[in-house]
């Protein structure tokens, strides 16, 4: 941590007058007082700083000096994918649990295990990884896209059903920055239609849905282990399920379709296994999650209570028994409300020492080039060429979710953020709204 002895005094003045106003600012006392923008030479309203906490340390280290005394780095009967799956199972309690790849892979696979045929469509959210999605392409299924929560950010579940066709088979909800989704509306959406639910938790490592552990709301559920993930193994995926038809078939769909435990090839898929020193890394982070998403739950919970008087700013929505954990946090502006567009707001706020930037993708994942020109296979798409879908996503409507990504504005959530950062990161957003306010 930045001791405040080290600072030249100027600064160190600078600085304690900024924290002064913020304080005044996020207790709503200050309202009125125009400050002057540190973008325009004014005193920074962020001056608070943490420590940078490592990421990887003695739990990994011990899991790792006790995986290179083994004879075999194979998943299948490893001791450190077994103590993972432990471990993980006492957080998340789902019968059937296979380690993978990537958090595309986990989705792949259980895109094989829901029993998904050529044809067959898939509704899920446009604003997510595109690895959703792969999967799907790759078994020859179609991804429908349906539209967004305003600031939830999660599906939709009026506008999932009015998507629905005689076709569809399966929903992926993306459990967008670790916000939980209408997993009950969505959950009887599927029971009336017979749909596989699918969770994507990727972005939602120890989230909460009405208190229950993210994950054991769908029918199978998949994460990433990807470096920017809550935990990491570099790369990595988890996909788990209690279901009794697809959850066993999940460790042959990343197996290339073959049975360990019978020893026999019972289906065909590709390979997406973990190996061990992935896992001894998988099994040290899982004793850090807690830690992580319990402090990103309270931060970003406290960054919205403190936000939502604010005209023209939208904090992140959560359901109050939810635990969202904040992958990213993110509250929209209402354009009409400002007289600067996004993007100048966003520096202006970037200047004040908030970590924040404008948008999440660039566009819906079904206005990037490849699905606009349905070019997935070499500039092919077989089913359609087949006549077995007639989606066109030139044609496909997102509006809401076409809005979250112009008028939204991404701020950075760490764990190790102190209360007292994101305090000013508030009234950074307060200082920045009433400065321009229209
Ligand atoms: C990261 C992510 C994925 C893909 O995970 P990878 O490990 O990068 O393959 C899928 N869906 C969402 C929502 C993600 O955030």
């Amino acid at each position: 941590m930045e001791s405040k002895n080290d600072m030249p005094r100027r600064e160190f003045l600078a600085a304690t007058a900024g924290m002064t106003l913020a304080g005044l600012a996020a207790g709503g006392v200050a309202q009125g007082v125009e400050e002057k923008l540190a973008i325009d030479g004014g005193a920074k309203a962020v001056t608070a700083t943490s420590p940078t906490l490592p990421r990887f340390g003695a739990p990994e280290r011990e899991r790792l000096e006790e995986m290179i005394k083994q004879d075999t780095l194979f998943y299948w009967k490893g001791p450190q994918t077994t103590i993972f799956t432990e471990r993980f199972k006492a957080i998340c309690p789902l019968e059937h649990v296979m380690t993978c790849s990537s958090g595309t892979a986990a989705l792949h696979i259980a895109i094989g295990a829901a029993g998904i045929v050529p044809g067959d469509e898939v509704i899920t959210s446009p604003i997510t990884d595109i690895g959703t999605v792969i999967g799907v392409i790759y078994q020859q299924g179609v991804p429908v896209f349906a539209d967004l929560l305003p600031s939830e950010l999660t599906l939709d579940p009026a506008d999932v059903r009015r998507r629905i066709t005689p076709k569809t088979k399966a929903i992926i909800a993306v459990h967008l920055a670790g916000n939980p989704s209408r997993m009950e509306e969505l959950r009887a959406i599927a029971d009336e239609h017979k749909l596989v639910l699918i969770e994507d938790a990727c972005q939602a490592w120890g989230a909460k849905y009405r208190g229950k552990p993210i994950g054991t709301l769908g029918d199978i559920a998949c994460w990433s282990l990807q470096n920017s993930k809550h935990i990491t193994t570099g790369d990595g995926g988890v996909v788990a399920s209690s279901h009794p038809v697809y959850g066993p078939k999940l460790q042959q769909y990343g197996d290339k379709g073959f049975n360990r435990a019978t020893s026999g090839w019972e289906s065909f898929s590709t390979n997406y296994r973990m190996s061990e020193p992935q896992a001894a890394v998988l099994a040290g982070q899982l004793t850090r999650l807690e830690g992580i998403v319990s402090s990103r739950a309270r931060l970003g919970n406290l960054l919205s209570e403190h936000i939502k008087d604010v005209h023209g700013v939208l904090p992140h929505a959560v359901h109050p028994e939810d635990r969202c954990v904040y992958w990213f946090y993110m509250f929209r502006l209402d354009p009409a409300a400002f007289t600067c567009d996004r993007a100048q707001f966003s520096k202006a706020l970037a200047a004040e020492g908030v970590p924040c930037s404008p948008g999440y993708i660039p566009v819906p994942v079904h206005r990037s080039d490849v699905f606009q020109k349905h070019a997935f296979f070499n500039g092919h798409w077989t089913i359609k060429e087949a006549g077995m879908t007639d989606m066109d996503y030139t044609k496909v409507e997102t509006p809401e979710a076409e809005a979250i990504l112009t008028t939204g504005m991404r701020v950075t959530i760490h764990e190790s953020n102190t209360e007292e950062q994101i305090l000013q990161y508030a009234a950074a957003i307060k200082k920045v709204a009433t400065h321009y306010k229209a």
